[in-house]
């Protein structure tokens, strides 16, 4: 059975053979990996007969307080009776939906049309919010669409200079990383900023090693001295863009030893960079979680889109920028409705036509849809508070690990009447769980996926699933049933529907079928290289957004004297509820990477414990001393529980994502 992996975005086609034994072998023709899988890729099926697979709907004892196991009818006519009971008594808002990055369109879809038909609330969004949304803010804005990489992944390898803001490629998609040594040994020249000198940098001709939380001015500082040495692309800039005026006024103070003296990185690097760049005719800008999870991550995306276009690069062939997304369906889950303030199609919940049209498909009068929810971290630090839900659907998500602020999101899952969490395992979001639903994984079910270059992809089901669990399709529609209304089950049939809905919207899916997608290798939503002829803003010129640079919203000082950045590392995925399972990936537990100047100044040692605290909470874990990162800044992976008790739930003020990256500490041996 051809199908693609279960985690990252790449989403690396797969064949899967066998029965018993379910194998992992390699699709050769698929273009986006040829055939390449990473260390997660070719274990991914050590989940199925796990013994920590959930099997049975669980419900929580009231009197002894402890998870027992149901039937499915019990389990769905006790949460639907608590939903219908809570809306009596305080109104639709207080039942509120969490879904995720990593579910199907299919998923994505019916829980939007879930948590707006059957339940009519608006308290719905994802973890795609603490994943991407700032790079989807920017591109909105800039360029009128946001689709991660408006051309092929692969044109990377055509360019002239690749500029990766914020990305581990090497080692969170490993497959990817064929396209760098590709450029490379073509002749190209590939830059990276960031904070460690990761595999990723290790490949790179150029490697820039700002202060975390500082993407941003190191941005303008390059449109200064792009500007000053005459390297901006007039011609194009006036007949394609808007804006430049105003940008080109605030980055005239932005001279390099300020950009030195803010990001910790050379005068003398960055005009070499900014030479560089003037020099190239084709230039690739891609940005990632680095430089968007931040406060100021909208801004910082903007100010490298800015870059791109002064240099006249979107829209041009094998030049531009782009966002690498993280998530399985990072792309496609912000498409289709279960963020709050979207409906199916990338259409806006405020837009008196969009609600018309989807309310049409939904046989709904268009009045009935709720306006727009909060955003996710605002909508988990509301519930159980006077105003806030009094209960939490959850589906793909382990916020309890995932959030920022974690233990405080812990708490207020505490705080609720309902928490309802449909997952495979026992995963630390379900252990707190009043009532726990056992769904079907990758590999027993089907469904699309839309990739990081906006191609709509197929993982088709290749075993039954185990007796007892349902698909998460069949769990919506079992809710839905018992609310009053109406929902298909069947993947391919779900998939007719949101087209219908997606009909004419900015993520239009009408012309995807299932036989295209198995016919052509994935089908791209829109056209595979967009902008060649016009932006999408409806006077088709792209915008230039003036930004200015404010820093961490959380600046280290006197008492948290260190500054905190976390990731991914190779081996493990997100939250590690399916990955930290699978025996064969090694699962480290938590660490501190921390540098040999640093671990000499507190007296700490590679190996011995030490502690990192925040003002919202500590870690102890063993160092990791490293004199590949910054000696003023430590780094936690986050695949385990601890390093998102200690990160900032500051918000970037348009796309609600939270500032992962950059917070202030204090480490001690
Ligand atoms: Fe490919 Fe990502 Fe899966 Fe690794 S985790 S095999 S890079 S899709």
């Amino acid at each position: 059975m051809k199908t693609h992996c279960p985690y990252c975005s790449l989403q690396c086609g797969m064949v899967l053979e066998g029965r018993r034994t379910l194998e992992v072998q390699p699709w050769p023709e698929f273009p986006v990996n040829e055939g390449a899988l990473c260390r997660k890729g070719w274990t991914a099926t050590g989940l199925r007969g796990h013994r920590e697979r959930l099997t049975t709907p669980l419900v929580r004892d009231r009197t002894t307080g402890e998870l027992r196991a149901a039937g499915w009818d019990e389990a769905l006519d006790l949460v639907a009776g608590r939903l219908r009971d809570l809306r009596a008594s305080y109104g639709a808002d207080a039942v509120a939906v969490f879904g995720g990055g990593g579910l199907t369109n299919e998923k994505a879809y019916q829980l939007g049309k879930l948590a707006r038909v059957a339940l009519g609330t608006s308290q719905v969004d994802y973890n795609g919010r603490w994943c991407m949304s700032s790079a989807a803010s920017a591109a909105n804005r800039a360029f009128g669409i946001d689709r991660g990489l408006p051309f092929p992944l692969a044109d990377v390898e055509q360019t002239d200079v690749l500029v990766l803001v914020g990305s581990n490629l090497a080692e969170t998609m490993p497959p990817a990383a064929r396209h760098l040594d590709r450029l490379r040994a073509r002749g190209g020249h590939v830059v990276v900023i960031d904070p460690r000198r990761t595999p990723t940098a290790e490949r790179a001709d150029t490697f820039l090693q700002p202060v975390p939380g500082t993407d941003l001015a190191l941005a303008l500082g390059l449109l200064h001295l792009l500007d000053a040495a005459g390297a901006v692309a007039e011609e194009y800039v006036a007949a394609r863009t808007v804006g430049w005026a105003d940008v080109r006024r605030v980055v005239a103070t932005w001279w390099p030893e300020r950009v030195e003296r803010v990001t910790g990185v050379e005068a003398a690097q960055l005009r070499r960079l900014a030479a560089l760049l003037a020099a190239s005719e084709r230039v690739t800008i891609l940005t990632a979680r680095g430089a968007e999870q931040h406060a100021q991550g909208t801004d910082t995306v903007l100010a490298w889109i800015d870059v791109a276009l002064a240099l006249g690069m979107p829209g041009r062939p094998y030049a531009g920028y782009g966002c690498l997304t993280g998530q399985g369906n990072g792309q496609g889950g912000r498409e289709h409705g279960q963020k709050a303030d979207q409906l199916p199609g990338y259409r806006m919940i405020d837009d008196p036509a969009a609600r018309a049209h989807v309310a049409g498909v939904w046989g709904v009068d268009p009045s009935s849809l709720p306006g727009a929810g909060r955003s996710a971290y605002e909508l988990l630090d509301a519930l159980g508070t006077s105003s806030g839900p009094k209960a939490l659907l959850v589906f793909g998500s382990n916020i309890v690990v995932s959030a920022p602020n974690a233990s405080h999101v812990a708490s207020r899952l505490g705080d609720l009447d309902l928490l309802v969490v449909a997952d495979l395992v026992m995963s630390e979001t379900a252990a707190l769980a009043d009532v726990v639903l056992p769904i079907t994984q990758w590999a027993e079910e089907t469904g699309t996926m839309t990739n990081l270059e906006g191609r709509v992809i197929l993982r088709q089901q290749a075993v039954a699933p185990p007796s007892g669990v349902r698909s998460d399709l069949d769990v919506i529609a079992g809710l839905a049933a018992r609310l009053g209304h109406d929902f298909a089950t069947d993947p391919e049939e779900v998939f007719a529907e949101l087209g219908r809905a997606s009909a004419g919207g900015r993520a239009d899916y009408s012309e995807i079928t299932y036989a295209r997608i198995r016919d052509e290798h994935g089908v791209f939503w829109g056209s595979p290289r967009m902008f060649d002829g016009a932006f999408a803003h409806p006077d088709g010129r792209a915008r230039f957004v003036a930004v200015e640079h404010r820093g961490a919203a959380e600046p280290v000082d006197a008492a948290y004297p260190v500054h905190l950045t976390t990731g991914r590392v190779l081996a493990q995925y997100q939250s590690g509820a399916q990955t930290r399972r699978i025996g064969d990936l090694p699962d480290a537990g938590p660490y501190v990477e921390l540098h040999p100047i640093l671990a000499r100044r507190i007296g700490a040692a590679d190996g011995r414990p030490v502690v990192v605290r925040t003002r919202r909470g500590e870690l102890k874990a063993p160092a990791r001393v490293v004199d590949t990162i910054r000696p003023d800044t430590v780094f936690v992976p986050f695949h385990w529980v601890g390093a998102n008790r200690l990160t900032n739930d500051a918000l970037d003020p348009s796309s609600g994502m939270p500032e992962f990256k950059a917070c202030a500490c204090a480490v001690t041996a």
